[in-house]
């Protein structure tokens, strides 16, 4: 045998928005004034009850391994916290706490795949989705949207792409990177879809709090006792409470999934970060101001980037009503020449808007819309306002 990489493992590329992370952290270390709008991270700091929770746990010796699916009472508040926002009633053994919702993704995605199973992928998606099924074993089937239909599939799309090996379908709502949010009649045209093959939901809802400009979010896995029974809820604490290096999210869904997806990680990872959920626990149980307060900053932050986007020639849009991104579509600068070099794609116009203004954003291409790039505005206005300002001079000095 050769000192080989597995098929699997040399398949996937690792995350481009994480590692656009790393790239501002050292360009940020040369001293570089850049300003990341590239991986969607918020800029607030854990509200302090939680830190403080943390603080209690840790001192009061709660640093061993805990049950694997979480400790009973954070099952038991993240319960009782979807029934109070999505209206749908979850056990305790039908809640499982894992490493972050990314780990809560995989571990639904292992428990329910075979090879070759499909899973129906509605494009943009995040950079994330694709990979994850196909290290699951299973085969992304994209449904591509457009800017025209709300980036949301339409019944006709979702058709064409079911066949006899459709195990599920991910649904991002609201969407990163699009921020679309879906309405209750687009969630029943797929539950409906569902109910007819017979297949999985997996209904990530990691942005449910984030919807602006009058919107609302359903639960897809809230419509019907038909979709209850066949939708994998994810969640988690790291946009709602700006936890995201916590690394702490859950899944709630039939008892059985829960069950494979809690032997899974018993092996894999074992219980997530056992200091964690007592935070968890706390944000849950606590006073939900501090939500409001950073989910009043996102809206304020969305209409302030939906005017300035407005503003910028030879751009389009889409408005996003949820969620902390928006996606420019750039394809107007495509084949134009910058320092020398010709823009062939997203990833072209992100390295040269980089390079020239030292703004970080995301090429469209890891989601599937190399149309577009992708711009976080989990920042301050002020720095908002100052990246706009340079995208503006950078597509200016192009047209
Ligand atoms: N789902 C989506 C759509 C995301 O954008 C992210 C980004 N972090 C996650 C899941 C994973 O979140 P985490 O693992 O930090 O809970
Ligand atoms: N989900 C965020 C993003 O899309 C954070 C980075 C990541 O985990 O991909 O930018």
């Amino acid at each position: 045998m050769a000192l080989t990489i597995s098929k699997v493992c040399s398949g996937i590329s690792s995350s481009v928005t994480l590692a656009l992370n790393a790239q501002v952290a050292a360009m940020r270390a040369r001293g570089m004034d850049v300003i990341s709008m590239g991986a969607g991270e918020p800029d607030f700091d854990t509200p302090l009850h939680i830190r403080e929770a943390a603080l209690q746990a840790l001192n009061a010796g709660k640093t061993r391994y805990t049950a694997v699916p979480g400790v009973p009472e954070l099952r038991a508040a993240v319960a009782d916290f979807v029934f109070k926002h999505n209206h749908v009633r979850y056990e305790s053994e039908q809640v499982i706490l894992c490493t972050g919702a990314k780990q809560a993704l995989v571990g639904a995605l292992t428990a329910i795949l075979d090879p070759g199973d499909e899973v129906i992928l509605p494009q943009p998606c995040w950079v994330s989705y694709p990979e994850m099924v196909r290290m699951a074993g299973g085969v992304p089937v994209p449904v591509y949207t457009t800017i025209e239909q709300g980036f949301v599939p339409d019944e006709a799309q979702l058709r064409a792409a079911i066949t006899p090996r459709t195990k599920a379908i991910m649904i991002n709502n609201p969407s990163n990177p699009t921020g679309a949010v879906w309405t209750r009649e687009q969630l029943e045209t797929a539950a409906k879809l569902a109910e007819e093959f017979d297949f999985y939901m997996i209904s990530d809802e990691i942005y449910d709090q984030l919807v602006f400009a009058g919107a609302e979010h359903v639960s897809v896995s809230a419509l019907s006792e038909d979709a209850y029974n066949r939708t994998i809820l994810v969640n988690g604490f790291s946009k709602t409470y700006a936890m995201t290096g916590w690394r702490i999210g859950y899944a709630a869904g039939p008892k059985q999934v829960i069950e494979a997806m809690s032997a899974y990680q018993s092996h894999a990872t074992g219980n997530p970060s056992s200091v964690s959920q007592y935070a968890a626990l706390a944000a849950l149980k606590g006073d939900q101001k501090c939500v409001q307060q950073m989910v009043r900053a996102f809206a304020r932050r969305r209409n302030l980037m939906v005017s300035l986007a407005g503003e910028l020639k030879g751009i389009s849009f889409f408005e996003p009503s949820g969620a902390f991104y928006i996606l420019l579509d750039v394809s107007k600068m495509m084949g134009k020449k910058v320092g020398g070099r010709v823009m062939k794609n997203s990833a072209d116009f992100a390295d040269a808007l980089l390079r020239e203004k030292l703004v970080a954003v995301v090429p469209g291409e890891a989601f599937g819309a190399d149309r577009c790039v992708r711009l976080s505005y989990a920042i301050d206005d002020a720095q908002i306002e100052k990246a706009m300002k340079r995208i503006g001079e950078f597509v200016k000095n192009i047209l």
